[in-house]
């Protein structure tokens, strides 16, 4: 059927792929890739053999042209990134508002996607959650950006009426524990965090914990390496009060209930 396919593939494991995304890759006519080679060894790994070109940041906007065309024609594309779901962090966006905008058929395959992988897993509240995606790269923009989200989750969790949203980042190694250092002066010592690295590979991992342990074990290292996908549950601990979501949650249920 013509239209554009977003189709997921693995963050690690190639036994992530999912039997609809292999039957769609066999049967489009043409697979748009991130990058072009990373995507050529998973489809030789599944033995796809398909033309493919390149759809990137750099290029999404003249590529959108040729491939609106393309699926005006009759044609079927799909599009998929490096790892994980395209559109999230990932191209896939610009090109998903203009087949809309041009009449054409869109056609989501679901799949791994790092952020909810490392939520589900957290054990932070999982109910409600703020994607963010990549933190700004300079120090100060991304201290300021920090403090805004801080401000916003504080005056949100005074009216009390719910348990505040988990927030998910993506994050370079190299850049982590700056991140941390800032995490930790903006809310403080004891705000809880969760590292999530390397999931669904060989060495995956999770630190959870208090920034500042977790700051402390990471800086303790030689190298940090893999991919992370950092969590923060914004609420500052009162201290001394020791409350845990879990009891947050029930007391949630409790009030709407009129039990408290
Ligand atoms: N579209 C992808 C998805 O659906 O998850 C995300 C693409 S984004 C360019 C790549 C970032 O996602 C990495 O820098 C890292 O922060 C996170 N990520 C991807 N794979 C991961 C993994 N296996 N473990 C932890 N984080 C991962």
């Amino acid at each position: 059927v013509p239209g554009l396919y977003l189709v997921a593939t693995p963050i690690g494991n190639l036994e992530d792929i999912t039997l609809r995304a292999l039957r769609t890759l066999r049967s489009v006519d043409r697979i748009a890739c991130e990058d072009t080679r990373q995507t050529q060894k998973l489809l030789n790994h599944f033995e796809i053999a398909k033309p493919t070109i390149s759809l990137h940041e750099h290029n999404e906007r003249e590529r959108t042209t040729e491939l609106i065309e393309d699926i005006r024609s009759g044609k079927s594309i799909a599009v998929v990134s490096d790892a994980g779901t395209p559109a999230i962090s990932d191209p896939g966006h610009i090109l998903t508002r203009a087949v809309l905008e041009a009449g054409l058929s869109i056609y989501p395959i679901p799949g791994a996607n790092a952020a909810i992988t490392a939520l589900i897993a957290s054990g932070l509240n999982s109910t409600t959650f703020r994607f963010l995606g990549f933190l700004p790269e300079k120090t100060g923009a991304r201290r300021s950006y920090l403090e805004s989200l801080a401000a916003e989750s504080t005056s949100a969790h005074e009216d009390e009426k719910s348990a505040p949203a988990t927030l998910i980042f993506y994050e370079a190694p190299h850049r982590i524990l700056e991140t941390l250092s800032d995490l930790e002066s903006v809310w403080g010592a004891d705000l809880r965090i969760v590292v999530a690295r390397e999931l669904t590979k060989l060495h995956e991992e999770f630190l959870r914990g208090s920034v500042s342990e977790i700051r402390t074990e990471l800086a303790a290292r030689d190298r940090i390496r893999g991919e992370i996908t950092l969590l923060v549950e914004p609420a500052p601990r009162q201290s001394g009060s020791g409350e845990q979501p879990a009891s947050l949650v029930e007391r949630l249920a409790a009030l709407q209930s009129g039990g408290l």
